[in-house]
């Protein structure tokens, strides 16, 4: 139509979190904060936005986010800036920043929010999602990549999801990760009309990612490249088993995944990924791992780091969860006097902490009395000019239908009672 103003829709790859399903998010956000917590995890908030060399430098030049994934924009003042596409830059930095590491407080800490990244919005796979991020520093010994692991593994089983598998792997340190560098570049060379384009140009430029590829093909061919876990010197093979070792103690089963590979270097020894067999191709909850040389290598102290991110989206699709019915109070009013009282009546109520709905719309007792139905309002006040003279109101229990007159004092007792 001519003149008519169109809104434009929401962008591909973003998603509205509309009422009541919003409870399931605050669900899951509040258990994992509430058990990160327990483990000593101190909450973190870094801005939305950074210096796009930061995550150049901290995802990795030839990493896919980097390539083809980053939201990156000038800005007024000329600057080149980029919507995080992950957190530990953004952390790390922080730490660097404002120089945590003299603090006496353990470097752990915990962070919850959106990350942007331009990938082909599918299931599974959003332009702005959410991750659940953890991130330690300064814990060199394997037993804390042990407890990351039993952190995540227990935020997922109080959060009801089952049908998951801990994979984990190591990919090995500076030391003894060129010689197998060398060895899988050899191997994927010689198969190379195997690969596709985008693989045969990571020969070149970072074969370990050829393991990242999602292409059926790729996948059967670098099923046969050597693993790194053969490679290990004797300081990553002893950390590697420990973490193991450790794992078993915790009686959490896990299966070791050779395609798990990171292919920045300063990564080291310990990756890892919970998947969901419900999640279909994207199968990912959550994947992390060690960095121990990315501190030096962003100018900071010779730190050691480790960490998970785990993505929300993909988290509550496979979270059981039932919302509960909110129990609240339904003013039902008539008259200027009735509704000053019921004002009056809420305000004291709501500072008690009893959740209370009053609308102001001066409908009819009958009109009212339906929005409280079709609210499902747990109980429903009623005020009229009667009740107004008399201080006692009629309170009706909308479940068992059951309507007497009470004061105050009794509104009190019978909405707590619940
Ligand atoms: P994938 O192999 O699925 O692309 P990734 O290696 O890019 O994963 P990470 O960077 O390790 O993923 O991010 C950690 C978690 O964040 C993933 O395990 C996943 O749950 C979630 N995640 C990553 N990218 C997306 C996305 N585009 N949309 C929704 N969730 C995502
Ligand atoms: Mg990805």
């Amino acid at each position: 139509m001519k003149g008519e103003r169109k809104t434009p829709p929401a962008i591909k790859g973003t998603q509205d979190i509309l009422p009541p399903y919003v409870k399931k998010w605050q669900k899951a956000e509040t258990e994992a904060k509430g058990l990160f917590e327990l483990y000593g995890y101190k909450e973190i908030r870094t801005p939305v936005f950074e210096p796009t060399e930061l995550f150049q430098k901290g995802t990795g030049p030839t990493s896919d986010i980097v390539t083809k994934e980053m939201y990156t924009f000038v800005d007024k003042g000329g600057r080149s800036l980029t919507l995080r596409p992950e957190y530990t830059p953004s952390v790390v930095r922080a730490i660097i920043e404002h120089r945590l590491y003299l603090q006496p407080e353990p470097l752990r800490f915990y962070f919850i929010g959106p990350m942007f990244r331009y990938d082909k919005p599918q299931k599974g796979r959003y332009r702005q999602f959410h991750q659940v991020n953890i991130e330690v520093f300064n814990e060199k010994d394997s037993a804390i990549d042990a407890e990351i692991v039993e952190m995540a593994d227990i935020l997922l089983h109080k959060l009801g999801v089952s049908d998951i598998e801990v994979l984990v792997n190591s990919v090995g340190c500076k030391k003894c990760r060129p010689s197998y560098h060398q060895e899988l570049k050899s191997k994927a060379q010689a198969q190379k009309e195997l690969l596709c384009e985008d693989c045969q140009r990571k020969i070149e430029t970072n074969p370990l990612r050829i393991f990242d590829c999602k292409k059926e093909t790729c996948r059967e061919v670098s099923q046969e490249f050597p693993k790194i876990i053969d490679f290990l010197c004797s300081e990553c093979k002893e950390h590697f088993e420990k973490f193991c070792s450790y794992l078993d103690s915790y009686q959490i089963p896990f299966r070791v995944e050779p395609r798990l590979v990171r292919g920045l270097d300063y990564y080291t020894k310990t990756t890892f990924e919970i998947v969901s067999s419900r999640l279909g191709s994207q199968d990912a909850v959550l994947g992390g791992g060690r960095y121990d040389d990315m501190m030096t290598e962003f100018g900071g102290p010779d730190i050691c780091g480790i960490g998970f991110a785990m993505g929300m989206e993909r988290l509550l699709s496979v979270m059981p969860y039932r919302a509960e019915k909110d129990q609240f109070l339904y003013i039902v009013y008539l008259g200027e006097e009735a509704k000053k009282e019921g004002m009056e009546l809420v305000r004291e109520l709501r500072r008690e902490g009893v959740p209370c709905l009053i609308e102001y719309k001066d409908k009819s007792l009958k009109n009212q009395m339906s929005r409280a139905n079709k609210l499902e309002a747990t109980w429903t006040l009623i005020i009229g000019e009667e009740e107004v003279k008399s201080g006692e109101y009629s309170l009706k229990n909308m479940e068992s239908g059951v309507q007497e007159k009470v004061g105050r004092e009794g509104i009190r007792e019978a909405v707590k009672g619940r």
